[in-house]
């Protein structure tokens, strides 16, 4: 692996951090009131970042997984809300256009609607029920074919951006297939008739996420967004990891970094009463920075090694469970340097408004955001030891 950064993605961090710098005066507003970080999203549009990863030949910035994970991680450290959010443009675009199992036209369209028109496209996968515990994705959500298209019904949740995005591309059950495991993904603009959205979303961290819940009632959507159609949803998704889930690792390691830099300012600057010098020549201080500082370079080069993997290999086992361990060793290291670092920076720093409250209840969503820390482990220790999954029991009692 190579260890230097290209002048090109160094340029493109350089940019990241003066968009981060600048979301970081709102960040703490979006995140109190939970409201959309439209203005954010409008400057990333102008930047050209919802073309970022679509390829140079049809108009885009070109970038795969691994600069585009250096710039997420940037952007998370301004406002890591919209930066999670905001992913998830690219983590529902770039399958479509990277899977051999997408027709053209549908490709077609999306690379129209990206380059052409500068739409953000949210997505809407997760349903109430949905759970990575049982390994299977039934959905509730169905898709019945009526003449022009199909008619959708049910209930999505979880659907970041959703009110901000121009389209939200929904996973729903085509009610005339016989598999399980079919899907289609669906693309359905902002406003159509049948879409409504119950803002529910009254959460801990990533709270600018916005990630409310959407329903669907008889709401039609033409053949020409229907965007993808499969019998077996199961292969798509896991090609597809990279942008799937992936994408999202280095924005929870964009908040382990901001909570170690707010760390060390803070501790840098506080003076306690009495003393000659602030904290940070306290020896218990230096030792606790001392460790995070090793927390966060082995996440980040674990980020950037196992994105290296995916851009190079693609969806190999290799690669796959190197984005899992990413995930997991992120998700434990965003815990930890945001719980050190509300602790060191004492009661001064747990009142609403203080950065590092903020870091602290966004990086508690580290180990949850999926893949969860669990289900990384699940994975890893099935490939570590060359079992079959499909030979393993199932962990629950089937209903
Ligand atoms: C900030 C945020 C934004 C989101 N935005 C979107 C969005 O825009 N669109 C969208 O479709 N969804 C989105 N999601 C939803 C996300 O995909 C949900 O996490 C998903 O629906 C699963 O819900 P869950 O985490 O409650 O469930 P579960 O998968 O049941 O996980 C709960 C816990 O169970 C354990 N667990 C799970 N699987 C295993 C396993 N295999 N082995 C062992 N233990 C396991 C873990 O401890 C895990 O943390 C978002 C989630 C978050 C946190």
């Amino acid at each position: 692996m190579e260890f230097g950064w290209t002048s090109e993605q160094l340029a493109l961090r350089r940019r990241c951090r003066e968009l981060a710098d600048d979301f970081a005066i709102r960040s703490a507003d979006h995140d109190r009131d939970s409201s959309h970080p439209i203005e954010n999203y409008d400057i990333l549009r102008r930047e050209g970042f919802l073309a970022l990863n679509i390829p140079r030949e049809l108009g885009g910035g070109g970038h795969r997984l691994l600069t585009h994970s250096l710039a997420f991680e940037t952007l998370a450290q301004g406002c890591p809300a919209t930066a999670l959010a905001f992913n998830m443009h690219a983590s529902v675009v770039m399958p479509l256009l990277d899977s051999d199992q997408v027709a053209p036209e549908a490709k077609r369209k999306i690379v129209d609607l990206v380059v052409g028109q500068n739409k953000m496209i949210g997505g809407n996968f997760s349903e109430p029920g949905t759970t990575s515990l049982i390994g299977e994705r039934p959905l509730s959500v169905r898709a019945v074919p009526v003449p022009g298209g199909y008619k959708v019904s049910g209930r999505k949740m979880f659907a970041s951006m959703i009110e901000a995005a121009d389209f939200v591309m929904v996973l729903a059950y085509p009610e005339d297939s016989t598999s399980p495991h079919a899907g289609a993904l669906l693309l359905i603009p902002r406003g159509a008739p049948g879409r409504s959205v119950a803002a529910n979303w009254d959460v801990l961290g990533m709270r600018a996420t916005r990630s409310d819940s959407l329903t669907l009632q008889d709401c039609f959507v033409p053949h020409e967004n229907v965007l993808f159609r499969g019998d077996d949803m199961r292969k798509f998704r896991y090609e597809n990891l990279n942008w799937f889930w992936a994408s999202y690792t280095a924005v929870y390691l964009g908040v382990a970094v901001a909570a170690y830099d707010e760390l060390r300012r803070t501790v840098k600057t506080r003076q306690p009463a009495g003393y000659a010098q602030p904290l940070a020549w306290h020896p218990d201080v230096r030792r606790h920075v001392a460790e995070l500082s090793a927390d966060l370079e082995a996440a980040q080069l674990i980020t950037y090694r196992s994105a290296w993997l995916s851009d190079t290999e693609g969806a190999t086992p290799e690669a796959t469970t190197a984005m899992y361990r990413a995930k997991y060793v992120v998700g434990q290291a965003c815990s930890r340097i945001t719980r050190v670092a509300l602790t060191l920076g004492g009661a001064h720093g747990i009142f609403k408004g203080s950065r590092l409250e903020q870091l602290f209840r966004d990086g508690a969503l580290a180990e949850i955001q999926p893949p969860p820390s669990d289900f990384c482990l699940w994975s890893m220790g099935l490939h570590e030891l060359g079992l079959d999954p499909a030979q393993a029991l199932p962990p629950m009692r089937p209903a």
